[in-house]
């Protein structure tokens, strides 16, 4: 019994091993045969013959082993033991024994595990007559048992090495790397073909110090977890792979890892793309909004985690609406396409300029460049001092700049983006044309701005009586007496709520509002009002200059609106001159000269105000029906000690008079500048040095 336990492990295939244990139950018990027969599932008249052995003598059955004719005797499921002349069999039987010299045998149906029992084991006695005893009985019985068992192993095992090489060659020939790592040694058991191909050093140096597919793969698997699939990117190869892992028992062995990898560095590149379009601005080729928020978050964790700092630019450029409305939309277009391009030359932000719609755009200095914000900052804005060509002609372009640095000034995206916008609308209120850099103070300015717009809109229900129409007197100084020929209407918002507020801080947010259209509709008519009563009380010739603002001016109706003014209010239309700034000169040329001519149609002045200051060339002047040209007031502040502001005004005055129209300056504050105008071909002048913006009454009082 012992041997023919011992044949469990034994490498022979199954038939090997059945005719070792029929020979060594045969010679054990002194039989004079033992078989295996296999009966045939599909024809039950049929058998094979999977084991035979023969006593030395005794003369072999069978010429063949496949497809014999069935013995009776191998039918039934349990143990039978004929003994000699027992009588107990059936004549069929009987007989088959006769005819092979069988003068006793035992049966033994061979079960197996997941169908009837089909196999018989056969032990014979042909030498002489035989009476088995229960031990023998007993003995065969259990030794069959322990064949059946090593048989059925066996088939099993065998089925697994022919399903392991199905496996394999499938496993071969799909595109998948893959491989099977034993857990518990650690060696390579399986690695197909597309493995091989794909990661040959890989799989050649596994066993290096280095594990490339452990360094690669498997480190990058979660801890406890059973399977999955991870992405993977190899920075030494740029590919990117899907792993799929999955613990198993390697056929029925031992507990393995499996890993198949899929290289998708093609789709990860072509979704890259995808990305690339979802985050780029279409018209300019930038970055977008949501590509501009997801970097800042990457720049301002690295800034924390690192200790630098960065610094978000806000920008927006100043009165772009009128290149849109004055140039049609293809232009703007052009225009914002050229900006966006000459951000993108500033070293140090190349990949780090966004457009956030419209005409806003938003530049990140990023950790590595911000020790040189006063360098990026400075070329930004150099960009801004150029014209740009459109359609036929140089127009100007400028732009406000807010700056928030980060961490310092915060960490979340939005809060980040919401200060720079607000600073950047400081930017604009404080003139335009200029750059901001935020201040905690921003946050409630912005707070007080919400309170202005209500404080506003309050004060237009009553009829914008609280804007109060302050005169600053206009001196020829040519003439001898009384110089004053007429005034500056200027604005003064008396604000019940809020106190004295100045134009300059009041005017830009009114303007962003739309409420400067109102408002100066107000001064207009009381400005021509109080002219025309001086023009009755004495002065018929006094003039009043009264500020238009570009937002005035590109609305619709402002013809109309002075139009009506001059016939409700009856002044003289020769004694309201209408200032109007550069910067709107430039950007909308055309539609510029026409409404200036059709309000100078009406009889009225144009005067060009705050000249030097913006970006007209000297052509506008030619072009546009101007009167007067205003001279600002920054030349005259340097008028006593700087040569090139004494050039400056002389040749405009020069020029002024050669193409018949007049010049005032203004803001003259001292005698020393007077002096200087002296002998200037300039007539008219303005400034603290003769009298400051005043009352109504105050004014009168003086030079009426
Ligand atoms: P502006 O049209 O150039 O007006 C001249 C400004 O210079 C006035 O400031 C005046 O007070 C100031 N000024 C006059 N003489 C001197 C001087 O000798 N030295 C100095 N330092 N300043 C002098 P203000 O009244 O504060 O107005 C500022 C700006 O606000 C004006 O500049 C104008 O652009 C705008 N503004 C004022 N009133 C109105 C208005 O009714 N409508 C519109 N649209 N804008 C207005
Ligand atoms: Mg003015
Ligand atoms: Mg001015």
């Amino acid at each position: 019994m012992t041997s023919i336990v011992q044949l469990m492990d034994s490498d022979e295939i199954a038939e090997a091993i059945a005719v070792s244990a029929m020979k060594m139950v045969g010679e054990y018990m002194g039989l004079s045969s033992a078989h295996i027969y296999i009966t045939n599932i599909h024809d039950n008249t049929l058998m094979d013959i999977m084991a035979e052995w023969y006593a030395p003598g005794i003369v072999p059955r069978f010429d063949r082993s496949r497809d014999l004719p069935r013995y009776a005797f191998l039918s039934g499921t349990k143990l039978q033991a004929i003994s000699s002349g027992s009588g107990v069999i059936s004549a069929q039987w009987q007989e088959e024994m006769d005819n092979l010299g069988i003068k006793a045998m035992v049966v033994v149906p061979i079960r197996s595990s997941d169908r009837p029992a089909y196999m018989y084991a056969c032990y014979d006695e042909c030498d002489h007559e035989r009476f088995w005893t229960v031990d023998e009985i007993n003995f065969l019985s259990d030794a069959t048992r322990i064949v059946e068992s090593i048989i059925e192993r066996r088939r099993y095992e065998i089925n697994i090495a022919g399903s392991f090489e199905s496996v394999r060659a499938s496993l071969d020939n799909v595109g998948t790397s893959i491989y099977v790592r034993e857990i518990r040694t650690g060696t390579l058991q399986f690695t197909n073909q597309t493995m091989i191909a794909n990661f040959t050093s890989e799989v050649k140096y596994d066993k290096t110090e280095d594990r490339p597919l452990v360094r690669i793969f498997e480190s990058q698997i979660p801890e406890d977890s059973d399977s999955g699939c991870i992405e993977i990117y190899n920075p030494q190869r740029d590919e990117y792979y899907e792993l799929y892992y999955s613990h198993i028992i390697w056929m029925g062995q031992s507990p393995s890892l499996m890993c198949a990898i899929l290289d998708i560095t093609e789709k990860k590149k072509n979704q890259k793309k995808i990305e690339q379009l979802a985050y780029t601005d279409f018209l300019t080729g930038l970055y977008n909004r949501m590509c501009c928020e997801r970097d800042l978050a990457k720049f301002v964790d690295s800034a924390v985690s690192e200790g630098t700092h960065g610094a978000l630019l806000y920008l927006d450029l100043d009165d772009f609406k009128h290149i849109n409305d004055g140039l049609g939309h293809q232009y703007g277009d052009v225009l914002l396409q050229a900006i966006a391009h000459s951000f993108t030359r500033v070293s140090g932000v190349e990949e780090t300029c966004y457009r956030m719609g419209g005409d806003e755009f938003v530049i990140i200095i990023p950790p590595d460049s911000f020790s040189e914000m006063d360098r990026i900052v400075t070329d930004i804005k150099a960009i801004f001092n150029r014209p740009w060509f459109l359609k036929d002609a140089d127009y100007y372009c400028t732009m406000s700049m807010g700056v928030v640095t980060f961490p310092g000034e915060g960490t979340q995206i939005q809060d980040l983006i919401k200060k720079a916008d607000i600073t950047m609308y400081e930017a604009k209120k404080s003139g335009k044309n200029k750059v901001a850099v935020y201040n905690s103070e921003m946050d409630s300015q912005s707070n007080k701005r919400l309170d202005m717009e209500k404080y506003m809109r309050e004060a237009g229900r009553n009829g914008y009586e609280e804007f109060l129409v302050y005169y600053q007197p206009i001196i020829d100084i040519q003439l001898d007496g009384t110089p004053c020929v007429g005034a500056e209407a200027l604005v003064r918002w008396d604000s019940s709520a809020l106190g004295f507020v100045s134009p300059a801080d009041f005017i830009p947010f009114a303007e962003y509002l739309g409420l400067i259209i109102p408002i100066g509709a107000h001064v207009l008519r009381k400005a021509c009002e109080t002219c025309k009563y001086w023009n009755e009380h004495g002065h018929p010739n006094y003039k009043v200059n009264v500020n238009l603002s570009v937002v005035q001016l590109v609305q619709p109706d402002i013809v109309q609106i002075v139009k009506t003014t001059l016939e409700e209010t009856g002044i003289d239309p020769h004694n309201l001159t209408l200032e109007v700034t550069e910067s709107l000169a430039i950007n909308d040329m055309n539609k510029m000269k026409e409404v200036l001519a059709a309000i100078k149609a009406l009889g009225c002045r144009i005067a060009l105000d705050d000249f030097g200051t913006g970006y007209s060339s000297l052509n506008h002047i030619r072009e546009l029906p101007i009167d007067v040209i205003k001279v600002d007031q920054s030349f005259v502040r340097e008028l006593a000690s700087d040569s090139y502001s004494q050039a400056f005004v002389r040749y405009i005055s020069q020029l002024a008079s050669i193409i018949d129209m007049s010049i005032c300056v203004e803001g003259i504050e001292t005698a020393q500048q007077f002096d200087v105008l002296a002998d200037m071909d300039v007539r008219m002048v303005q400034g603290f040095y003769f009298d400051r913006p005043l009352p109504q009454e105050q004014f009168e009082e003086k030079y009426l």
